[in-house]
């Protein structure tokens, strides 16, 4: 199979036949075979039911309905498992991206040898203040932090080679960085392509502000699980001991000074103060590296890794 859609969505009923239509318009016109999976992401309108009707005129669509709102990262991993074809593209639901830029998405990855190539709204059709302009503020800072060059980390439309999508999986709210979780997999080339933006035809986003606050705390946790993940120690240890070591310096000091010059009560001094507080926060700070060292011995996928090829064996 050339080509597997992966559409996640939630309350998407008037959008979905445009879209399918369209779909098959773009495939039909490139004689690709393809399959279009629907991730219904428990949805209370009758997008289900607009999915079946639309599997009974072409058995190309497929679908999953998710028992309640899991959210897109989710809708995207399921997807991904079930996606057959050699090119997977993911895009919304909603009409914001255009399937007239499939076929040069699966160009890149076939013949370009593009493992992952991410959509770049460059010209936007939403609201400049609530989106557009924290939105490059975010993706400067995600860019800084991953060292991966896109300039649009969280655009819906992507291609991706299936290796990929069969190699990582998305959770939490990680849809937003895909691109960081391919390059965490080993996937290191990745590219781009400027893609056409839509204003939204029908309902309404389905992310608020919130999204800003969550896409900043998850960027933190990219970041810190993907240097730290695994050796916590190093984090968390090191700045312990040197916490630690700053508060018995000054607590050594305070004893010595106290001998030197009887009577000066050591409690009154700022210096006993801000002993303590750092001899506790360098304990603190050590003792919870060595809980994140021990939850990341048990973890299950300690030793799993990803195999590219053998020989001989
Ligand atoms: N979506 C989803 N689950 C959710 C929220 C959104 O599957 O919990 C889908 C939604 O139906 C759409 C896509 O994710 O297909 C992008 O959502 P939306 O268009 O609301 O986001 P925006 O374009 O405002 O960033
Ligand atoms: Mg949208």
């Amino acid at each position: 199979m050339d080509i597997s859609l992966v559409i996640p969505l939630l309350n998407e009923e008037e959008s979905l036949p445009e879209l399918t239509a369209w779909i098959e318009k773009v495939m039909e016109e490139n004689h690709y075979t393809y399959e279009i999976i629907y991730v219904d992401d428990g949805s209370t309108d009758e997008s289900w039911k607009v999915i079946e009707q639309l599997r009974q005129k072409n058995s190309n669509v497929k679908g999953i309905k998710f028992q309640r709102n899991y959210g897109k990262s989710a809708g995207l991993n399921e997807g991904f498992r079930a996606a057959q074809g050699d090119v997977v593209i993911t895009m919304d639901a909603d009409l914001q991206d255009s399937p007239d830029e499939i076929p040069e998405l699966r160009r890149l990855i076939t013949e370009d040898g593009f493992d992952l190539v991410s959509g770049w709204k460059k010209k936007r059709y939403d609201n400049k203040f609530t989106k557009n302009l924290p939105s490059k503020l975010f993706n400067a800072v995600a860019r800084q932090m991953s060292k991966i060059k896109l300039h649009d980390f969280n655009c819906g439309l992507k291609s991706y080679n299936k290796k990929v999508v069969k190699s990582i999986e998305v959770y939490g709210e990680m849809h937003r960085y895909v691109p960081v979780l391919a390059k965490w997999a080993g996937f290191r080339k990745i590219g781009e392509k400027v893609v056409e933006h839509r204003p939204r035809k029908y309902g309404i986003s389905k992310f608020g502000w919130t999204r800003f606050i969550n896409g900043f705390l998850d960027l933190l946790t990219i970041f810190f699980i993907g240097k730290f993940g695994k050796r916590p120690m190093h984090f968390f240890g090191l700045w312990g001991t040197v916490f630690f070591l700053i508060g018995l310096i000054f607590a050594v000091y305070l004893v010595v000074s106290k001998i030197v010059d009887f009577g000066y009560p050591i409690t009154n001094r700022v210096g006993f103060y801000l002993s303590s507080t750092a001899i506790i926060i360098g304990m603190q700070l050590f003792l919870a590296g060595f809980i994140g060292e021990l939850v990341s011995r048990s973890a299950a996928g300690r030793n799993s890794y990803l195999i590219e090829t053998k020989t001989g064996l």
